[in-house]
């Protein structure tokens, strides 16, 4: 089978549940709002932030950085961009340039990481939720795109921290779906968060974790006790495909995993080569996991700070260097839509939209 053609991509129903919303923050605009704010940036124009940005992550690509001094890099950009804004309309013009995007590529459901104890660092949440909230209500009245909020704990603070912001968290509950666990891993295991994911989970939110850096024992964990019984699905959780045990488990929970190409394959191919990453991240991760019938669900992570790789740029990735064909990318948008925390009516909804799709699609 030849893989998907571009345009079979971009027109295929999408949904999107690997999305950290600061992580969309385009140099462009973190320029543009740091100018409005009168915060003074290192860089002196927009085109050095856009060249910074793209640098960035050419220089993995191209193996001309180590993989630490990449992440740092990464980081800085994350969280000086976050810094600069300060204002409902700066959150909210940030959420409407994803939504944006996210129609022209046909995203119909997106479930969103907000970086919350990050912003609270800067500004009240409560500013940075009524510009989310703002925009959410307008991408459904003008996308049809259905926007949920994950807020996203960081795991480099103390577990009381992470208790005290999800407490402040709650006056927003009406709009938050869940609760998930992000930042740099020491691979630690996430059982020290045992408390704050059980009270989210006793609260009614579903929760979930970044967990590449986790050995299999603790992924076993994941999904078996953090929380009562485990997590509501794994964010990276690629890992899972080294294990039968662990593959079996997460198909008996019926939950999904979320894998973000381009920022696997990127650093995958710093520390080996071409063949080496496309083998680890596309044969051994995402088709090995499918072909078990294990959910996964293709997310584009941070698509500012990949160099502008969104999630149709994902989806590209797996046909143009690992030749996915139609018939493989629908079934890993089906298992994005059972991987949702969506209502099980929206689910079917979304099921019949992408079949549809894929059954009428004729190539121009
Ligand atoms: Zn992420």
């Amino acid at each position: 089978m030849a893989p998907a053609s571009s345009e079979f991509v971009r027109g295929l129903p999408k949904v999107e549940l690997h999305i950290h919303m600061e992580g969309a923050l385009s140099p462009s605009l973190r320029y543009r709002v740091a100018k409005r704010n009168g915060i003074p940036q290192i860089q002196e124009t927009e085109e050095e932030m856009v060249r910074d940005y793209q640098d960035a992550f050419n220089n993995i690509l191209t193996g001309e950085i180590t993989l630490e001094a990449a992440g740092k890099v990464f980081f800085d950009h994350f969280f000086d961009g976050i810094k600069v804004m300060i204002k409902e309309e700066d959150f909210y013009e940030l959420a409407m340039s994803y939504f944006e995007n996210a129609a022209k590529t046909n995203i119909r459901y997106a479930e969103i990481f907000v970086d919350f104890q990050s912003i609270m660092e800067t500004v009240s949440l409560d500013i940075a939720m009524s510009g989310y909230r703002k925009a959410q209500i307008e991408a459904e009245k003008n996308y049809n795109l259905k926007v949920e909020w994950i807020l996203s704990f960081d795991r480099s603070k103390e577990p009381a921290d992470l208790m005290r912001a999800y407490e402040e968290s709650l006056t927003h509950r009406d709009i938050i779906k869940g609760f998930a666990l992000a930042g740099i891993s020491d691979g630690s295991g996430l059982m020290k968060f045992n408390e704050v994911f059980t009270r989210a989970r006793k609260d009614g939110f579903f929760i979930t974790a970044h967990v590449e850096a986790e050995s299999t024992q603790n992924l076993h964990e994941c999904l078996s006790q953090v929380g009562g019984h485990g997590l509501d699905r794994l964010d990276h959780g690629m890992k899972v495909g080294e294990q039968q045990d662990l593959m079996n488990l997460i198909k008996k929970r019926n939950i999904g995993l979320t894998i973000c190409p381009w920022v696997t394959y990127g650093p995958a191919k710093l520390m080996t080569d071409h063949e080496s990453a496309v083998q680890t991240v596309f044969e051994n991760g995402i088709r090995k996991l499918c072909n078990h019938e294990v959910l996964v669900a293709v997310g584009s992570d941070d698509p500012a700070l990949a160099g502008g790789r969104w999630l149709e740029d994902n989806l590209s990735l797996l046909t143009d260097v690992a030749g996915f064909t139609e018939e493989e990318l629908l079934n890993l948008q089906l298992s994005a839509v059972r991987s949702s925390w969506a209502s099980d009516k929206h689910k079917a909804e979304l099921d019949e939209e992408i079949r549809t799709y894929a059954a009428n699609f004729k190539s121009p």
